[in-house]
């Protein structure tokens, strides 16, 4: 706990506006699945949202430990899946049977696109893209509730591509 007040004073106002807003928002989640609410899955919440790519839950589970953080792999594990749950979070699959997770708190929703060779992931947004999706749905009669767009390529530069 002492921990968390310290990398709390390190951060900005706004962003202590922001992990508040992310704090009340997985509060109120919580609450209305009663799970319980223990100041753990809320450190859980805090590097996730720190983290600037995509990542795995061990390698987030890695990187708490070597900060000297207690909490288990298991509360990473299923915090992670809350987090998702509840939107904070977005939970990606890049045909590599991992789940990868990436911040969605105040961030435009993107596709991805991975070099399946040295899986190096770019993102990208696409009017298109959501305009397909959007029609799709109104010929069959559905609401959007999210989709998953991915593509798989190789990248064309040798030099940029570390397993060519
Ligand atoms: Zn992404
Ligand atoms: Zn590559």
């Amino acid at each position: 706990m002492i921990y968390l007040i310290l990398y709390r004073l390190n951060l900005n106002n706004g962003e202590i506006i922001q992990s508040q807003e992310a704090h009340e928002q997985f509060k109120r989640f919580l609450k209305r699945g009663k799970h319980r609410i223990t100041p753990e899955r809320f450190e859980v919440l805090d590097y996730a949202l720190e983290q600037p790519g995509h990542f795995g839950a061990d390698e987030l589970f890695i990187s708490m430990k070597t900060q000297n953080s207690n909490v288990s792999r298991a509360t990473v594990y299923n915090t992670l899946e809350l987090l998702a749950k509840c939107k904070l979070l977005a939970k990606r699959n890049f045909g590599d049977n991992k789940a990868h997770y990436e911040s969605s708190f105040k961030r435009k929703n993107h596709d991805h696109l991975i070099c399946t060779h040295c899986g190096k992931i770019l993102e990208f947004t696409s009017d298109e893209i959501q305009k397909i999706v959007d029609r799709i749905c109104e010929e069959q009669g559905m609401e959007r509730t999210g989709y998953s767009f991915n593509i798989f390529a190789r990248c064309k530069d040798p030099n940029k591509c570390k397993n060519f």
